[in-house]
């Protein structure tokens, strides 16, 4: 077996029409289509450490402002949830803090996690990481990243 990218074909990201990669646009739809870029481990850390970069701001920088005679109030996320502790909105609070301090913390985490163990070719899991060689290929037993559970 062998990969459709491997005979140079593509699917369209629109209606899954199945086409030459240099044909340029699907005859059906028109939307441009082109080959998927190669797995690239410098645009994985580029896009992490971005994440991380405005991860900062999100949190620092003033998110709302509540203008209610005779009150004004600015709040970033933090002073936020601190407002809705103090408020007696605790469960509220909790659910603000989660999905938006811990959720985004978990994400950059485990992506730095999972980024340098495949720059350390980490033992874990070897065989469902493998990619594919020239004769597994042939044998029909090679793994992909993308369908690790079956050969392709
Ligand atoms: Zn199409």
């Amino acid at each position: 077996m062998s990969h459709a990218s491997a005979i140079d074909l593509v699917a369209c990201p629109v209606c899954t029409l199945v086409l030459h990669a240099g044909d340029g646009a699907c005859p059906r739809c028109g939307i441009a289509v082109r080959r998927r870029r190669a797995p690239d481990l410098t645009r994985s850390w580029a896009l992490l450490v971005a994440a991380a970069a405005l991860y900062v701001p999100a949190n620092v920088l003033t998110i709302v402002h509540i203008a209610k005679f005779p009150m004004r109030r600015s709040d970033t996320i933090l002073s936020g949830i601190l407002h809705l502790w103090a408020t007696h909105a605790r469960g509220l609070a909790v659910i603000v803090f989660v999905a938006s301090v811990v959720v985004p913390l978990v994400k950059l985490a485990s992506l730095a996690v999972l980024l340098v163990s495949v720059r350390a070719r980490s033992s874990w899991r070897p065989r469902a990481r493998r990619a594919p060689t020239a004769s597994s290929k042939r044998r029909g037993t090679g793994r992909c990243s993308t369908c690790s559970s079956s050969p392709c």
